[in-house]
């Protein structure tokens, strides 16, 4: 079947069905039919009269009789054949052409059917045209709506993108999380029912109805995730479609929580800092202007004075030795120049040093060693100055006559040595517990049983953690007193 026949073709078609053989037998059949009639007509207006007469009556009726029969019975076998090739276009969906073929009283009906045949076919060849084109866009629109997901999925901040009903039109991994949802079950949802953030959602309202005047804008916003707050800088900005009219927002939130912290520590940090150098200067100089005005006369005051300026000096080089020490340290300039070590003579080096402090306090410095046979690779200087902190916290924070015991353990199942200071002293709250080891931290009260600074423990815990992979940690209980312990890896 030509399902692309011009109409001059069909008209061909039409006269090849409806063609000459057929045509001369439907004539044939036609003539006998109407010869029998008048032959019939003729006898009755004569008479019948005779055997002759009805025998020629007779045979005239059967024959006009006969010729009907076989007329309507070819009519009947060409409708069948229509109904057939009609039935079959239907059920293929294809549209050809009804032949009709041998059936000239059916070429009226014939023709007309197969000039809609022939539009419908027109019609349906164009939807075809058309329904594969919509295809190919539904496609490419499929390829590049995954392309897009691919990019904001790989983007670490939270987006959202919602359409200009405000429902959610797509979203990444990172705002899933963020607002506890999952994509495929809250997409074309509005989204205030998805993200559980009244400002956010009023954002992007705002956006969208004031999208023709001002496309994009960044504003910073906290958003409660899991009891902690998190602050984001949002940048929301209006999509548009082809006539240029906002067809949803983009809303991209980046966790800024980090920076504002730094931020703030760098603030707190030179406002500390400058807060702790100006405490021992102006002590220094207030004895020094106490000499210069001669109110030291005689030299017992005079010598009184000049400890305190040296004390005060001491604790200022104390205090910036350590700052500089921390600040070299967090900015990563500190090389460390590790080498296999004996635990043990790293704490014996220490109580040397401490002794005479102790013993100024009649505290007793006592030592529990774990025997020699294992090994820490570690800076000596570093870690010389971590245990000393200390052990210098200990002997300061315990009142005389107490006790402070240094030890080394082994623990085997982990590969490390574990150092701990303990002590018999005050003890530390569970409230400052949590910023022990925060700089400039002191605990209320601290500065009355000994001079500090707030950076040794800060300090300690950089050597130990930051230089050294290893772990500082604090148990202490109020008016009992304190173990301070950290463990290296052994040397393999
Ligand atoms: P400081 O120079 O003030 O001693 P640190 O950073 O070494 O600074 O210690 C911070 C604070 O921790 C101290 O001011 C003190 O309040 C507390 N602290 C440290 N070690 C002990 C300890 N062994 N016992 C009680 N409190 C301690």
């Amino acid at each position: 079947m030509n399902s692309h026949c011009t109409p001059t073709d069909r008209r061909g078609h039409s006269a090849k069905i409806f063609g000459n053989r057929s045509t001369a037998l439907a004539a044939i059949l036609a003539s006998l039919g109407a010869a029998a009639a008048y032959y019939a007509i003729c006898l009755v207006q004569r008479g019948v009269h005779t055997v002759a007469d009805h025998l020629a009556a007779i045979v005239v009726a059967v024959a006009a009789a006969v010729a009907v029969v076989l007329c309507l019975s070819r009519l009947q076998r060409v409708m069948n054949a229509v109904s057939a090739e009609l039935e079959t276009m239907a059920g293929t969906g294809e549209i050809g052409h009804v032949s009709g073929r041998g059936a000239e009283l059916l070429v009226p009906v014939v023709r007309p059917i197969n000039n809609v045949l022939a539009r419908c076919r027109q019609e349906m060849d164009a939807l075809r045209d058309v329904n594969r084109e919509l295809k190919i866009q539904a496609r490419v629109t499929d390829a590049e709506k995954q392309h897009t997901e691919a990019i904001i999925d790989s983007i670490s901040d939270a987006v959202v993108v919602t359409n200009r009903f405000d429902e959610l039109a797509m979203a990444n991994a990172a705002a899933e999380e963020l607002f506890d949802f999952t994509i495929a079950g809250a997409l074309r949802k509005s989204i205030n029912h998805v993200v559980n953030d009244g400002t956010l959602v009023r954002l992007i309202a705002d956006t969208r109805k004031h999208g023709h005047t001002q496309r994009r804008k960044v504003v910073s916003h906290s958003v409660d995730t899991d009891g902690e707050t998190r602050t984001f800088g949002v940048t929301l900005c209006c999509t548009t479609d082809k006539r240029g009219e906002v067809s949803g927002v983009v809303a991209v939130l980046h966790d800024v929580t980090k920076e504002k912290e730094v931020g703030q520590m760098k603030t707190d940090f030179v406002s500390n800092v400058s807060h702790e150098l100006r405490t021992p200067l102006a002590g220094i100089k207030a004895y020094i202007e106490m000499l210069l005005d001669g109110d030291a006369e005689d030299p017992k005051t005079r010598r009184e004075f000049h400890e305190i300026i040296s004390s005060e000096t001491d604790r200022l080089s104390r205090l910036i030795d350590n700052i500089l020490d921390i600040a070299r340290i967090e900015s990563g300039v500190v090389k460390v120049a590790c080498e296999p070590m004996d635990p043990t003579a790293v704490v014996k080096a220490t109580l040397e040093v401490a002794n005479p402090q102790a013993a100024m306090k009649n505290i007793e410095l006592a030592e529990e060693l774990a025997p020699v046979y294992a090994q820490i690779e570690a800076d000596r200087d570093m870690i010389n100055q971590a245990v000393m902190n200390l052990v210098s916290n200990a002997i300061k924070y315990t009142p005389e006559g107490g006790r402070v015991t240094v030890s080394t353990k082994i623990d085997e199942r982990h590969g490390v040595v574990v150092f701990s200071v303990a002590d018999t002293g005050v003890g530390i709250g569970p409230e400052d517990l949590p910023h022990l080891f925060d700089k400039f931290y002191r605990v209320r009260g601290s500065s009355k049983m000994a001079q500090g600074t707030g950076l040794g423990l800060s300090l300690g815990k950089h050597i130990v953690e930051t230089l050294h992979r290893g772990r500082l940690s604090v148990t202490s209980k109020r008016g009992e007193g304190s173990v301070f312990s950290f463990e290296l890896p052994i040397c393999q």
